[in-house]
Parts: C-alpha cells; structure tokens; sequence
C-alpha cells in the first residue's frame, strides 16, 4: 500500500488539471499552507480529470481546523461562509468561485445515518472515511497527487466503482453510499465492484431511512448519468427500483429515451427522464415527486408532460410549434422525444435534428386579439370574456397560428 506521506504521481502540465493553475485555486493554496498546515484539492475534481470527464466544483481538506481556516480569510478580505462547520467545512469565496475546505476528518461514531466526527491531522485517516477509492485522491500545491488508499488513480482511470474498504461494513455506516455506488457508476462507470453490489443490494431494505431530500438528490444525479440505463438496470435486478420510484419503471423506454438524446447531441433534462422512466399518469407524478422531494415546479411538469403526450398523434413542424407555443420550446421537443420512445418509434434522425433546429429559430407568434377588441365588439367585461378569448386562442393555435384577426372577430361573434 502507498504512504500517505509521499506523492505516487505528478500532474505536470496535463491539460485535464489545468485547473489547478486558476488563481483563485493559487490563492487559496497560499492562504492556508503556513504555519504547518496544508491544504490539498481532494474528490470529484481529481476523479473527473483522470477519468477525462469535466471539473465542475472543487473540494479541498486541511489539517487547519475550520476557526483557523475563517480566521485567516476573514484576515484576508476573502468571503467565509460556515456551511457545515460541525463537520468542519468552511466554503471560501475567491474570485466567485466556491470551494468547500473541509478540515481532515476520522469519522469516531456512525448510526447508518449521521457520522460523528473528529477533526484530525492525519491523510490516511481522512481517506478512509471516504467513500470509493475514486473519491479518495488528493494533490498539493505543487500538483503532486497523492493515493493514501493505494489504488485511486488506477479506479479512476478504469472508472471503476469500488468502496473503501469492505463494502458491507461501510454500508452499514451510512446507507446513503448504497445510492452513492449506483450513482457513480451512471457516472462514471465502466466498472463496478461485485462485493459492492451483492452489498448494495443486500442492504436495499435500510434505504426507507434515508431522508427523502438525500435519496432524490442522489437519484437526480444518477438518472442524469451518461450510463443512467446501465445502473437503474443493475438496481432492477437487484429487486430495489420499485421501492425507490414507488411505481414499476420502464427501463426499456427509459435507454431508448437515453440513446435518442444522445444521437440527437441533446442532454436529456431531468423532468424528461423521470417521466419517461416512471411517470404514465398524473398521480405517478405526484408520488415520485413526493418520493424523491422534488421541487413542485419538477412535479408539475412531470405530470403535465405524462398528460399531453398522450394526446400526441404524429410529430410534424405543425404540432412542434403549436406545442411550443403553449408549453415553451424545450418541452415541446421533449413532448416529442417521449412520445417517440413510448410508441417505440425509432425516427429519421436527420429530420428530427432539422425539425429541432428550425423550431429554435422559430420566433412566438403573438395572439393578435385580447379583451379590448371584444369589449369593442360589444361583449360585457367579465369571467366570461376571458373565457371565450382563451377559446379564440385555442382555436388560433389549431389554426397554426393562422386565423387574422378579422376571421377571429368573426368567430367571437358566431360564439355568442
Ligand atoms: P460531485 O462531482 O457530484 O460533487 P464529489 O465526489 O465531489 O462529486 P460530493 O458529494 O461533493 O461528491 O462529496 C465530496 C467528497 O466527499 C467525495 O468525493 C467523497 O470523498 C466524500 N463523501 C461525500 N459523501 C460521502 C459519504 N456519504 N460517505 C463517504 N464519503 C463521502
Ligand atoms: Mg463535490
């Protein structure tokens, strides 16, 4: 096994950790490592680079505790925010850009849920109590990486999904990493450990303890994953899908819906791939939404898209903007998408692009009558004037956006 006192790699000048040379990440660096104490970048943004996926945020771990680590910014004009100082993480704020210092830690107590943690000075320890060895790389200022748990790098670069340890017994101290290890492979994963799964699966039943909030945020992740269909695949022959989702899911329709979008180059947003993969009617909506906590804004479009797309018949240039105009252009293309997928139609590609790329060059017509025009014709303010004008819009949309505004004068009067 690697010492955790030396460095197993350099990154040099690899243009995937050119990151490293921001200099906020600069500033940070000379911020905390003084007197004796160290900071290095740890995670998700060393996983990402090895693997040759994007680095979005940057974590980092200091043998600093977190008051040394306020201080010192609060000293240098440089925002601090304490945003889980229990646990000992500190958020800076340079140049706007946010990074989590969080100050070594072993964990002393865990219940399965919360971990009780002491702050320590000690790299090994530290990398112990993360997760999978991917997780568990760090590098100092000099861009020398370091591996305490010995096979990080190599996991990483074979995107090879494997726990710290023995994967039962780090199950068992927060059941959250059962969802964690699918969450990862929908990721990243080419690989993933066998231990882990049989593990994984064998621990299912303790997941009903897990916050709501926890669960659907690691579910929106993974169902966003590159590899999503692979994983929600493994959890359903594990047998522990359907308890999550709380409805049966449609796998099949869910990698048709994931090999469509990447064809067509889109990313298939979330509202989309819930839908597509568990929502058939409105009250599927409303449990999965409450299932997982989801924003209500989430919950509504998930329910109004398993509505519509019932209604859809063809997919033509006519239908995409009449959808467009009631739904917004990006529903109305994933109307499309998963009405394709759910009549198991495989379309022209070509086409479809073209059908896309026109409707975002399409500009909203703008309904060209409104409540004045009908006072004009006589008709009396009231419910009943919105009514009939929204009726007049509706017939306008069927119209393609074609009917004048004479001819829909006309139609208010024939109405009355
Ligand atoms: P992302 O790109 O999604 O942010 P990440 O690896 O940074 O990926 P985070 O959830 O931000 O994931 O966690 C940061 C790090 O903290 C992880 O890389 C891992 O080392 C550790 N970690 C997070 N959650 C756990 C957990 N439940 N158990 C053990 N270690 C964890
Ligand atoms: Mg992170």
């Amino acid at each position: 096994m690697m010492s955790t006192v030396e460095s197993c790699a350099e990154v040099g000048e690899d243009p995937a950790f050119g990151w490293r040379h921001a200099p906020s990440l600069k500033t940070l660096f000379s911020l905390i490592n003084r007197d004796g104490e160290e900071v290095r970048v740890v995670g998700g943004a060393l996983r990402n680079s090895l693997l040759g996926a994007p680095v979005s945020d940057i974590d980092c771990a200091t043998t600093a505790d977190p008051t040394k680590v306020m201080h010192w910014a609060q000293e240098a004009n440089i925002r601090a925010l304490p945003t889980g100082l229990d646990h000992g993480t500190v958020t800076l704020i340079i140049d706007d850009r946010p990074f989590e210092v969080t100050t070594l830690r072993t964990d002393v107590e865990t219940n399965g849920r919360h971990a009780a943690v002491a702050f320590g000075r000690d790299w090994m320890k530290d990398a112990h109590r993360r997760d999978f060895t991917m997780n568990a790389i760090y590098m100092d200022a000099q861009g020398r990486l370091y591996d305490p748990v010995g096979r990080g790098i190599e996991d990483a670069r074979a995107r090879h999904v494997h726990f710290i340890g023995a994967a039962r017994k780090r199950i068992e101290e927060d059941y959250l990493r059962v969802l964690r290890f699918f969450r990862f492979f929908a990721q990243y994963g080419e690989r993933m450990e066998e231990e882990g799964y049989r593990a994984c699966i064998a621990a299912q039943a303790k997941l009903s303890g897990l916050s709501a909030e926890r669960v659907g945020a690691e579910m929106a992740k993974l169902i966003q994953g590159p590899y999503a269909a692979r994983a929600l695949d493994a959890m359903h022959q594990g047998g522990m899908l359907t308890g999550i989702l709380a409805s049966v899911p449609h796998l099949s329709r869910f990698r048709r819906l994931q090999t469509l979008a990447r064809a067509l180059y889109l990313k298939g947003d979330l509202t989309l791939l819930l839908t597509a993969l568990a929502v058939d009617v409105r009250e599927d909506g409303e449990r999965l939404a409450r299932k997982l906590r989801l924003p209500n804004r989430t919950r509504d479009a998930m329910k109004r898209m398993a509505q519509t797309v019932r209604t859809l018949r063809s997919v033509d240039e006519a239908l995409l903007q009449q959808l467009a105009y009631e739904h917004g252009k990006e529903t109305a293309c994933n109307l499309i998408l998963l009405a394709l997928v759910r009549r198991q139609i495989d379309p022209d590609l070509t086409e479809l692009s073209m059908l896309f790329r026109d409707l975002a060059l399409w500009s909203l017509p703008v309904f060209p009558l409104n409540g004045r025009d009908l006072i004009d014709c006589g008709m009396k303010p009231g419910p009943q004037l919105g009514e009939r004008l929204s009726a007049l819009e509706k017939a306008w949309v069927s119209s393609n956006f074609e009917l004048r505004k004479g001819q829909l004068l006309t139609l208010a009067k024939a109405m009355r």
